[in-house]
């Protein structure tokens, strides 16, 4: 499957120079939708996993129908000011902004094998974030899976020793 065709490149979106990769085009195909997860999932089998992660938005439409096909939980990790319960916060850059990621502080029990999922990998911020916030709660993050990785970014080489995979690389 050539996924790359169905995934629209915006140019100039949010921001001049940004050439942003819309999935949107992906997910509302539901055979390749449903293929891309279960590529992914097929990437990430041999992996011993409690719980599936992901950063809001885009990271629920990965990770969650990956926790469900696997048959474990997920977690979101979401903007500050969103999750009703007591959490805990860390900021965070992205490649075209900043702002501040949230977890609820009884998401993960401590010594739990989390895989962190998302749509795309650019300069590895958010991830990193995320990486720090499952820690902090004393889980153990064993890997990485992204539709998308932008490999000229390099954010990959942000995570010394954990394992990262992506279905599509720019
Ligand atoms: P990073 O933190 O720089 O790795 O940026 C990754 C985050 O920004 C992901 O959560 C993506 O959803 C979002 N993102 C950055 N660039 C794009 C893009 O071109 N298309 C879709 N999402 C993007």
């Amino acid at each position: 499957m050539n996924f790359k065709e169905h995934i629209r490149v915006i140019p100039d979106f949010p921001q001049p120079g940004i050439r942003f990769k819309d999935i949107t085009t992906l997910l509302q195909n539901g055979p390749v939708y449903r293929e891309a997860i279960d590529q992914m999932k097929a990437l990430i089998k041999d992996k011993q996993i409690d719980v599936i992660a992901g950063p809001e938005a885009r990271g629920f439409v990965i990770g969650a129908p990956l926790a469900y096909s696997l048959g474990v939980g997920f977690i979101p990790i979401r903007k500050s000011g969103k999750l009703p319960g007591e959490t805990i916060e860390a900021d965070y850059a992205l490649e075209y902004g900043k702002d501040k990621l949230a977890m609820h502080k009884d998401a993960i029990k401590p010594g739990q094998k989390v895989l962190i999922a998302d749509d795309l990998l650019a300069t590895g911020g958010t991830i990193q974030t995320s990486i720090d916030l499952i820690n902090q709660l004393g889980g153990e993050v064993v890997g990485a899976a992204f539709l998308i990785e932008l490999s000229y970014l390099d954010g990959r080489s942000k995570f010394n020793g954990i394992d990262v995979v992506s279905l599509v690389q720019y």
